[in-house]
This record gives C-alpha cells, structure tokens and sequence, in this order.
C-alpha cells in the first residue's frame, strides 16, 4: 500500500514538475533569452508564439518594449543627422565650403594648448586676393564668387590633410599648418603663390600683371605670438607688409 502511494506522489512530482517546465520555465527562458537580444541593441526583434495566459501578456509587453526601443532608436538617429547638419553650417562658410573664421579661432585656441604642451611651433599664413575689387569691377560679382570658389579648391588642394583652411572673410583666407616652423611656413607659402600666380583662372588678364595673384602674411607660434591674438595680429601685419611692397609676395 504505502509503495502504491510512493509510486502515485513519484508519478504526480513527474507530471508537475513536467507541467511547469512545458508552461513556465520554457517561457522564461525564451523570455531571457530575447531580453538578452535586446539588450545587445537589436530593437527589430519580437517573441513569437504567443501562449495564451499570463505568459502571453508578459510576451506582448516585451514586445512592446522592444518596439518602443526601435522608435525611440529612429528618433535618436533623425536627431543626431539633423545636429550634424547643424553643427556643419556653424563651422562652415556658405559660398566655399571651407571652415569659417569661428571655426578657425577654436581650432586656433586647441592648436596652442597642443603645441605649448608637446614644446612644438606652428605657423598661420593668412591669404588675401590682390585687386579683388578690380576682378568684381571687370568681370562682375558673380564671376567673383566664382573665381573664391576656384581659389579655395585649388589651395585645398595644394595643402596637407592635417593642415586647414578657414575663409576668414570677405577674399582673405586662413591657412593652419600644425607642426610647421617661419621657414618650413616660408617655403610652403612661396610655392602656393607661384601655383596662384600660374594657374588659368577666368578673366585673369584683365588683371594687373595679367594674372590672378595674392599676399601672404606669415606668423609662427611662438616666435611671433604666444596667444591667438598675437599669432592673429602678427599675421596680420605681416600680410599688410607684403601689400605695401608690391603686392604677389609672402611677408
Ligand atoms: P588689395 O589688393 O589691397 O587686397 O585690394 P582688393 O581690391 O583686393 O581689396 P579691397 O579690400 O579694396 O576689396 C575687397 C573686395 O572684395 C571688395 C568686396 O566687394 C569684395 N568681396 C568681399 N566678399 C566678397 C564675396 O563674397 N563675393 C564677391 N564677389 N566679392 C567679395
Ligand atoms: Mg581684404
Ligand atoms: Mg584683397
């Protein structure tokens, strides 16, 4: 009798213990085993095969969740285009597409701090459009900003990947060169000019010389300037120097 009765409670455990592995601990674990999915950033996926009690709910909420988590992902994505987009037009000059003068000011004050830690020099050469009111008056406004455009990509061109050119304003540019010392700045600015001095852009025999030129003005952290404004100033003055001697020149 009594092993009648072990055999029956040995056979109930059997069937419960079956009975919760096939409704709960199975679901459970499925149920882990998506969480985990999830959790690695994979919002597309959903449970399936719902069962049809408490478990199902718990199925649909999760699945809710992990839509939730897909819109909420969408969003943050449309967000971060939108504020590169944002961030791109506040660095960037409208008509050229190079760097503005705000962009140049920050990158200058960055590219101090580095040079002063690492005991390096760096020059600026600043760059302005000889007789540029003359090519507007001739060729006419548009023609103008056509001929910056065509100047900006030829010094792009023309310069390395770790340098940057900012338009500063109107037809005068800023050139960053990290790492360049006055005489490497010297030999870099003389060749750009000859490239300028030679190179066919629209209308240029009108102009004096017959040809589309330009002046530079050179400064070296930190021989010439130890902050942003004395390096600016000295560039400055360097690039007024080279208008009052003839123009077509690096000072
Ligand atoms: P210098 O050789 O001494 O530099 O003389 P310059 O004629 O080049 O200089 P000035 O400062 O007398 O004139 C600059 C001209 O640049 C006047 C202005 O109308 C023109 N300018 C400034 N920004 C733009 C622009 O975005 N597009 C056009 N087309 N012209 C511009
Ligand atoms: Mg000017
Ligand atoms: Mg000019």
């Amino acid at each position: 009798k009594l092993s009648l009765l072990s055999l029956g409670l040995l056979l109930f455990a059997a069937i419960t213990s079956t009975y919760f592995a096939l409704r709960i601990t199975r679901p459970i674990v499925k149920l882990s085993n998506a969480t985990k999915i999830v959790a690695t950033g994979d919002f597309k996926f959903r449970i399936t095969e719902r069962p049809s009690d408490e478990i199902g709910d718990l199925y649909d909420s999760f699945n809710q969740m992990s839509h939730e988590l897909k819109i909420r992902e969408e969003k943050n994505t449309e967000q971060q285009k939108i504020n590169d987009v944002l961030t791109d037009l506040a660095i960037r000059d409208s008509l050229t597409g190079l760097y503005n003068r705000r962009f140049f000011k920050e990158n200058l004050s960055l590219e101090i701090e580095r040079s002063r830690r690492n005991k390096n020099e760096f020059s600026i050469v600043f760059l302005d459009i000889d007789n540029f009111k003359l090519y507007n008056d001739t060729q006419g406004h548009i023609r103008g900003d056509e001929l910056l455009i065509a100047l900006s990509k030829l010094i792009k061109n023309n310069i390395r990947k770790s340098d940057t050119i900012a338009r500063y304003g109107g037809e005068e540019f800023v050139i960053t060169l990290p790492g360049i010392d006055y005489e490497g700045a010297i030999n870099f600015a003389n060749k750009l000019l000859k490239i300028i001095e030679t190179y066919p852009f629209f209308g240029k025999g009108r102009q004096p010389n017959g040809n589309v030129t330009v002046s530079m003005g050179i400064s070296t952290f930190p021989v010439n300037g130890e902050d942003a404004l004395a390096i600016v100033q000295s560039a400055d003055d360097a690039l007024y120097r080279a208008k009052n001697t003839g123009k077509n020149r690096v000072a």
